[in-house]
């Protein structure tokens, strides 16, 4: 046994969060660090699920909508990150995807600065933010100018022009944290609002919307939350934004849905950023995996995030001396989420190469090998074996395939 191996198996004994693993259904023998793009299963979602299913649609029909509070689901699941987020039950809704939720918070940020015209953010930050910029741009027939600068000219862009920075909390791709209370304050100084993409946050570091007195927020169920494939995303609006006019003016957020009322009347709460009818069975499943994170304590799940991500470096060093790795996350563990990254021109065979060895994590171009750290479903032990195995990969050179020479649509 190496002294890391040991390490690791006595943090594993003394971990408090040991006891969650059981509760997710995990492939005896995978190693599976992609938690932070597709959450593990937690073991509660088949039964509510195939309940949801037969008893809730099959014998309640339509009354479920009542009987199985179908109709309250995005609030009451809402309500729930809230508690993730360091919201106020009514601040959060449970509703479509990401993507859409960036653009009800920008164009509702837009229209609180109606004087302003630029919606601001970085360049790396995820595509579809700025995708979804691009197109508010596109529509806006010259109102609305879409503007991205390099990740640490953001502060410094912020001018009288700037009416939204849109900004993501934790990088998708190296991990960095960004200091939400800071830049929050220095965006509202220059008179913009500010819309945070938490996708990489919730359920991964311990995080205070309204402490950082944030304006709106978005992010994922299905990564750290465990909410499963294409899972609702949320948002959220601080209580003082409950104005802002919706543009996607959809029946279910409006005041009085059930009064088939011919005009548009935005409900007076967090219920006007609802569009259509919700997915039920999306949110049925998204509530166990929200139950799920809501019963670990996120300082304890912050704590041993870092803890298993200085473990990773330790163990990656000797790779980074041998075989050509460079670090591609802050090497300050408090600047970094919940995972690590690293470059390697080899980087996308490498990963395929993993896979045959049954560790499942992810690369991201163009030469980041990127590994999600789930405190409540991995070990200690996994780390240094993932190590073990990649270096198995290097020293054998078995990602030096053909197969691997092409990049698969999905990576
Ligand atoms: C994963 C992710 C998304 C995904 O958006 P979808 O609409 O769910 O596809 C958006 N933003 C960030 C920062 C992400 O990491």
């Amino acid at each position: 046994m190496t002294d890391l191996s040991r390490t690791a198996a006595n943090l594993d004994l003394a971990d408090p969060l040991a006891g969650f693993r059981d509760r997710f259904r995990l492939r005896e023998g995978l190693i599976y660090l992609d938690g932070n793009s597709l959450g593990a299963l937690p073991r509660a979602t088949p039964g509510r699920m195939a309940d949801a299913v037969a008893r809730e649609w099959g014998e309640g029909l339509i009354t479920s909508w009542l009987g199985a509070e179908w109709s309250t689901a995005p609030r009451r699941i809402g309500d729930k990150i809230a508690r993730l987020l360091g919201a106020r039950p009514g601040e959060v809704i449970v509703a479509d995807s990401t993507s859409i939720n960036i653009f009800k918070a920008l164009t509702a940020a837009l229209s609180l600065r109606p004087e302003r015209s630029v919606i601001l953010s970085e360049k790396t930050n995820f595509p579809t933010d700025v995708y979804m910029m691009q197109g508010i741009e596109a529509f806006s027939g010259g109102r609305v100018r879409s503007v991205t600068v390099a990740p640490d000219a953001v502060l410094d862009a912020l001018d009288e022009n700037v009416a939204v920075l849109l900004l993501t909390q934790v990088h998708y791709k190296s991990g960095l944290v960004r200091d939400m209370a800071e830049v929050t304050r220095r965006a509202q100084q220059a008179g913009a609002l500010v819309v945070w993409d938490l996708s990489h946050s919730a359920g991964a570091i311990p995080v205070d919307l309204n402490g950082a007195n944030a304006d709106f927020a978005i992010g994922c169920g299905y990564k750290f939350l465990n909410g499963g494939p294409g899972a609702p995303a949320y948002l959220f609006a601080a209580a003082r934004h409950h104005g802002a006019m919706p543009v996607l003016s959809g029946w279910f957020g409006h005041a009085r849905p059930f009064d088939f009322d011919e005009d548009y009347a935005p409900a007076p709460g967090i219920e006007r950023f609802l569009c259509g009818t919700p997915q039920v069975l999306g949110l049925t499943a998204l509530e166990c995996g929200v139950d799920l994170m809501l019963e670990a304590d996120m300082a304890e799940v912050r704590r041993k995030s870092l803890r298993l991500g200085e473990l990773f470096v330790e163990a990656m060093a000797p790779l980074c001396r041998d075989h050509g790795f460079a670090l591609a996350s802050p090497a300050d563990a408090d600047r970094r989420g919940s995972q690590v990254a690293y470059s390697h021109p080899q980087g996308y065979a490498m990963i395929q190469a993993l896979k045959e060895l049954d560790v499942v994590a992810d690369f991201r171009a163009p030469d980041v090998l990127r590994f999600g750290l789930t405190p409540l479903y991995l070990r200690y032990a996994d780390v240094v074996e993932t190590v073990a195995r990649l270096e198995t990969v290097c020293r054998t050179r078995a990602w030096d395939k053909p197969a691997y020479r092409e990049r698969a649509a999905v990576t």
